[in-house]
């Protein structure tokens, strides 16, 4: 199996201590040449959680960025700004940000364009509704999302995109996709990258997001085109961090 890639995402959660700690256990767990791991730490941690990180094999990521240069745009962080506290990730498009905070398709493809050109790797985020589940729409919703990315997208960002399925339903209910049904969105974006990449696109890491627990991550990573996790509240659990890392390949 190829070493997958894992990401954390701590949402707003958090604290000095409790991410000192948690960072600690995390650096204690994953070996030093893991070279997959990522931290996505919400934005007045990263230099904190990032010293913690210097000289470790785990990458520094933050959750968002915006779509705009440096300027009057208070409350928004600057994607050069990210690069400057030492991330070389940033997620991207996440289904709470689209529907707690009215992101558009646009405004996704937008902040990644920007995100690209300061060095970042985005982790976009696509995903389906419970709704657009039931009527049949998963394929047509993750195209959508996707290809607003795409058709803006620079040729040389290929090398650096990471794509994200999370279903929505999946994400923090205790409900992941199964592994069949994950992989077969997974296939269909592999498609998809492939119509617009040529074989370029088996380079592009597709990772799955959704309840990933230790229970359940290595049925899903034993899927061909699951190539890693987004993990949500299970990556606020070291211990359970660290077992998902361990079914990803990582400890060795
Ligand atoms: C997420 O927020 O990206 C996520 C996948 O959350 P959870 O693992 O908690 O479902």
């Amino acid at each position: 199996m190829r070493k997958k890639l894992i990401a954390a995402n701590w949402k707003m959660n958090g604290g000095l201590v409790a991410n000192r700690d948690l960072t600690q256990a995390i650096l204690k767990g994953v070996p030093e040449n893991a070279s997959s791991v990522v931290l996505c730490v919400p934005f007045p941690y990263l230099a904190q959680v990032g010293a913690m990180l210097q000289g470790s094999s785990i990458a520094l990521g933050a959750q968002n960025s915006s779509e705009y240069g440096s300027g009057a745009y208070t409350g928004e962080v600057e994607a050069g700004m990210l690069v400057e506290l030492g991330c070389s990730y940033v997620i991207l498009g996440h289904s709470e940000r689209r529907v707690l905070f009215g992101e558009t398709d646009d405004q996704v493809a937008a902040k990644v364009v920007k995100a690209l050109a300061a060095g970042l790797r985005p982790i976009v985020c696509v995903g389906e509704s419970e709704l657009e589940r039931a009527g049949g729409k998963t394929k047509e919703v993750v195209e959508r999302q996707l290809e607003a990315v795409l058709d803006v997208m620079p040729d040389v960002g290929r090398a650096s995109l990471i794509v994200a399925y999370e279903p929505v339903w999946a994400i923090g209910t205790g409900r992941s996709a199964s592994p069949e049904d994950a992989q077969e969105v997974h296939l269909h974006i592999r498609g998809l990258l492939q119509r617009r990449f040529g074989t370029d696109a088996r380079g592009v890491p597709l990772l799955y997001g959704g309840s990933v627990k230790p229970a359940n991550a290595s049925a899903l990573f034993a899927k061909p085109d699951i190539d890693g996790g987004l993990i949500g509240g299970a990556s606020l659990v070291a211990g359970d961090f660290l077992a998902i890392c361990a079914a990803g390949d990582l400890m060795n």
